[in-house]
């Protein structure tokens, strides 16, 4: 019953939770999640903190925050949360929301990342893999930085770690049906 009475005057708090299935009133703020996540030192808020923040209804600041973007979704921290909360969910959640509502974080950083996640999912839909040498090069293009780690490439496509040129999988089309159908949903969700 405190749960509902809390979700219907929190949003934020209920779309989060409708969105990730988590439900992040169980947070007991034990900071488990913080010393787990590789990448917490670089976020304006680490885990726990955003666990906080969405309880507080603390809309803007959630959907401004860059942590969503540093999120590697590697379920390092749902793995040794005490309260089994699935914490990349919530990420994911929000940083959906935030794209929705226009909360834009234009920071040099969060730019780039954005930038790297549209253009691998551009390469998921074309080849339903992705295709590091082109990501390298497109991401190089979008961000202006033209010669950033291209050092790597060759050294790379030598060791045979990248290849030159690939095919798209087999279930190409799978994929390309899976990926319209997420739209429709989206638009019908909007
Ligand atoms: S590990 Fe779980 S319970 Fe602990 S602070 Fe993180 S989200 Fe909250
Ligand atoms: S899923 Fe995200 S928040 Fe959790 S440990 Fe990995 S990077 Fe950190």
């Amino acid at each position: 019953m405190i749960t509902l009475g809390l979700q219907e005057k929190n949003t934020l708090l209920a779309e989060v939770n409708k969105r990730s299935g988590a439900n992040v009133l169980e947070c007991y703020q034990c900071g488990k999640c913080v010393s787990t996540c590789p990448v917490s030192q670089y976020m304006d808020f680490p885990p726990r903190e955003i666990m906080q923040l969405i309880k507080l209804g603390q809309k803007e600041t959630v959907y401004m925050a860059n942590s969503t973007w540093f999120c590697l979704t590697c379920s390092a921290c749902s793995g040794r949360c005490p309260r089994q909360i699935e914490i990349p969910a919530v990420m994911e959640a929000i940083r959906h929301i935030a794209i929705e509502e226009n909360y834009v974080n234009n920071t040099k950083k969060v730019k780039s990342i954005r930038k790297f996640h549209n253009i691998f999912l551009d390469m998921i839909k074309l080849y339903g893999r992705s295709y590091e040498l082109r990501l390298m090069a497109e991401h190089n293009i979008r961000t202006r930085d033209l010669f950033k780690d291209m050092n790597l490439a060759p050294v790379a496509l030598l060791k045979g770690k990248i290849p030159l040129l690939v095919k798209p999988v087999k279930s190409i089309k799978a994929i390309r049906r899976m990926f319209k159908l997420a739209d429709k949903l989206e638009k019908k969700h909007q």
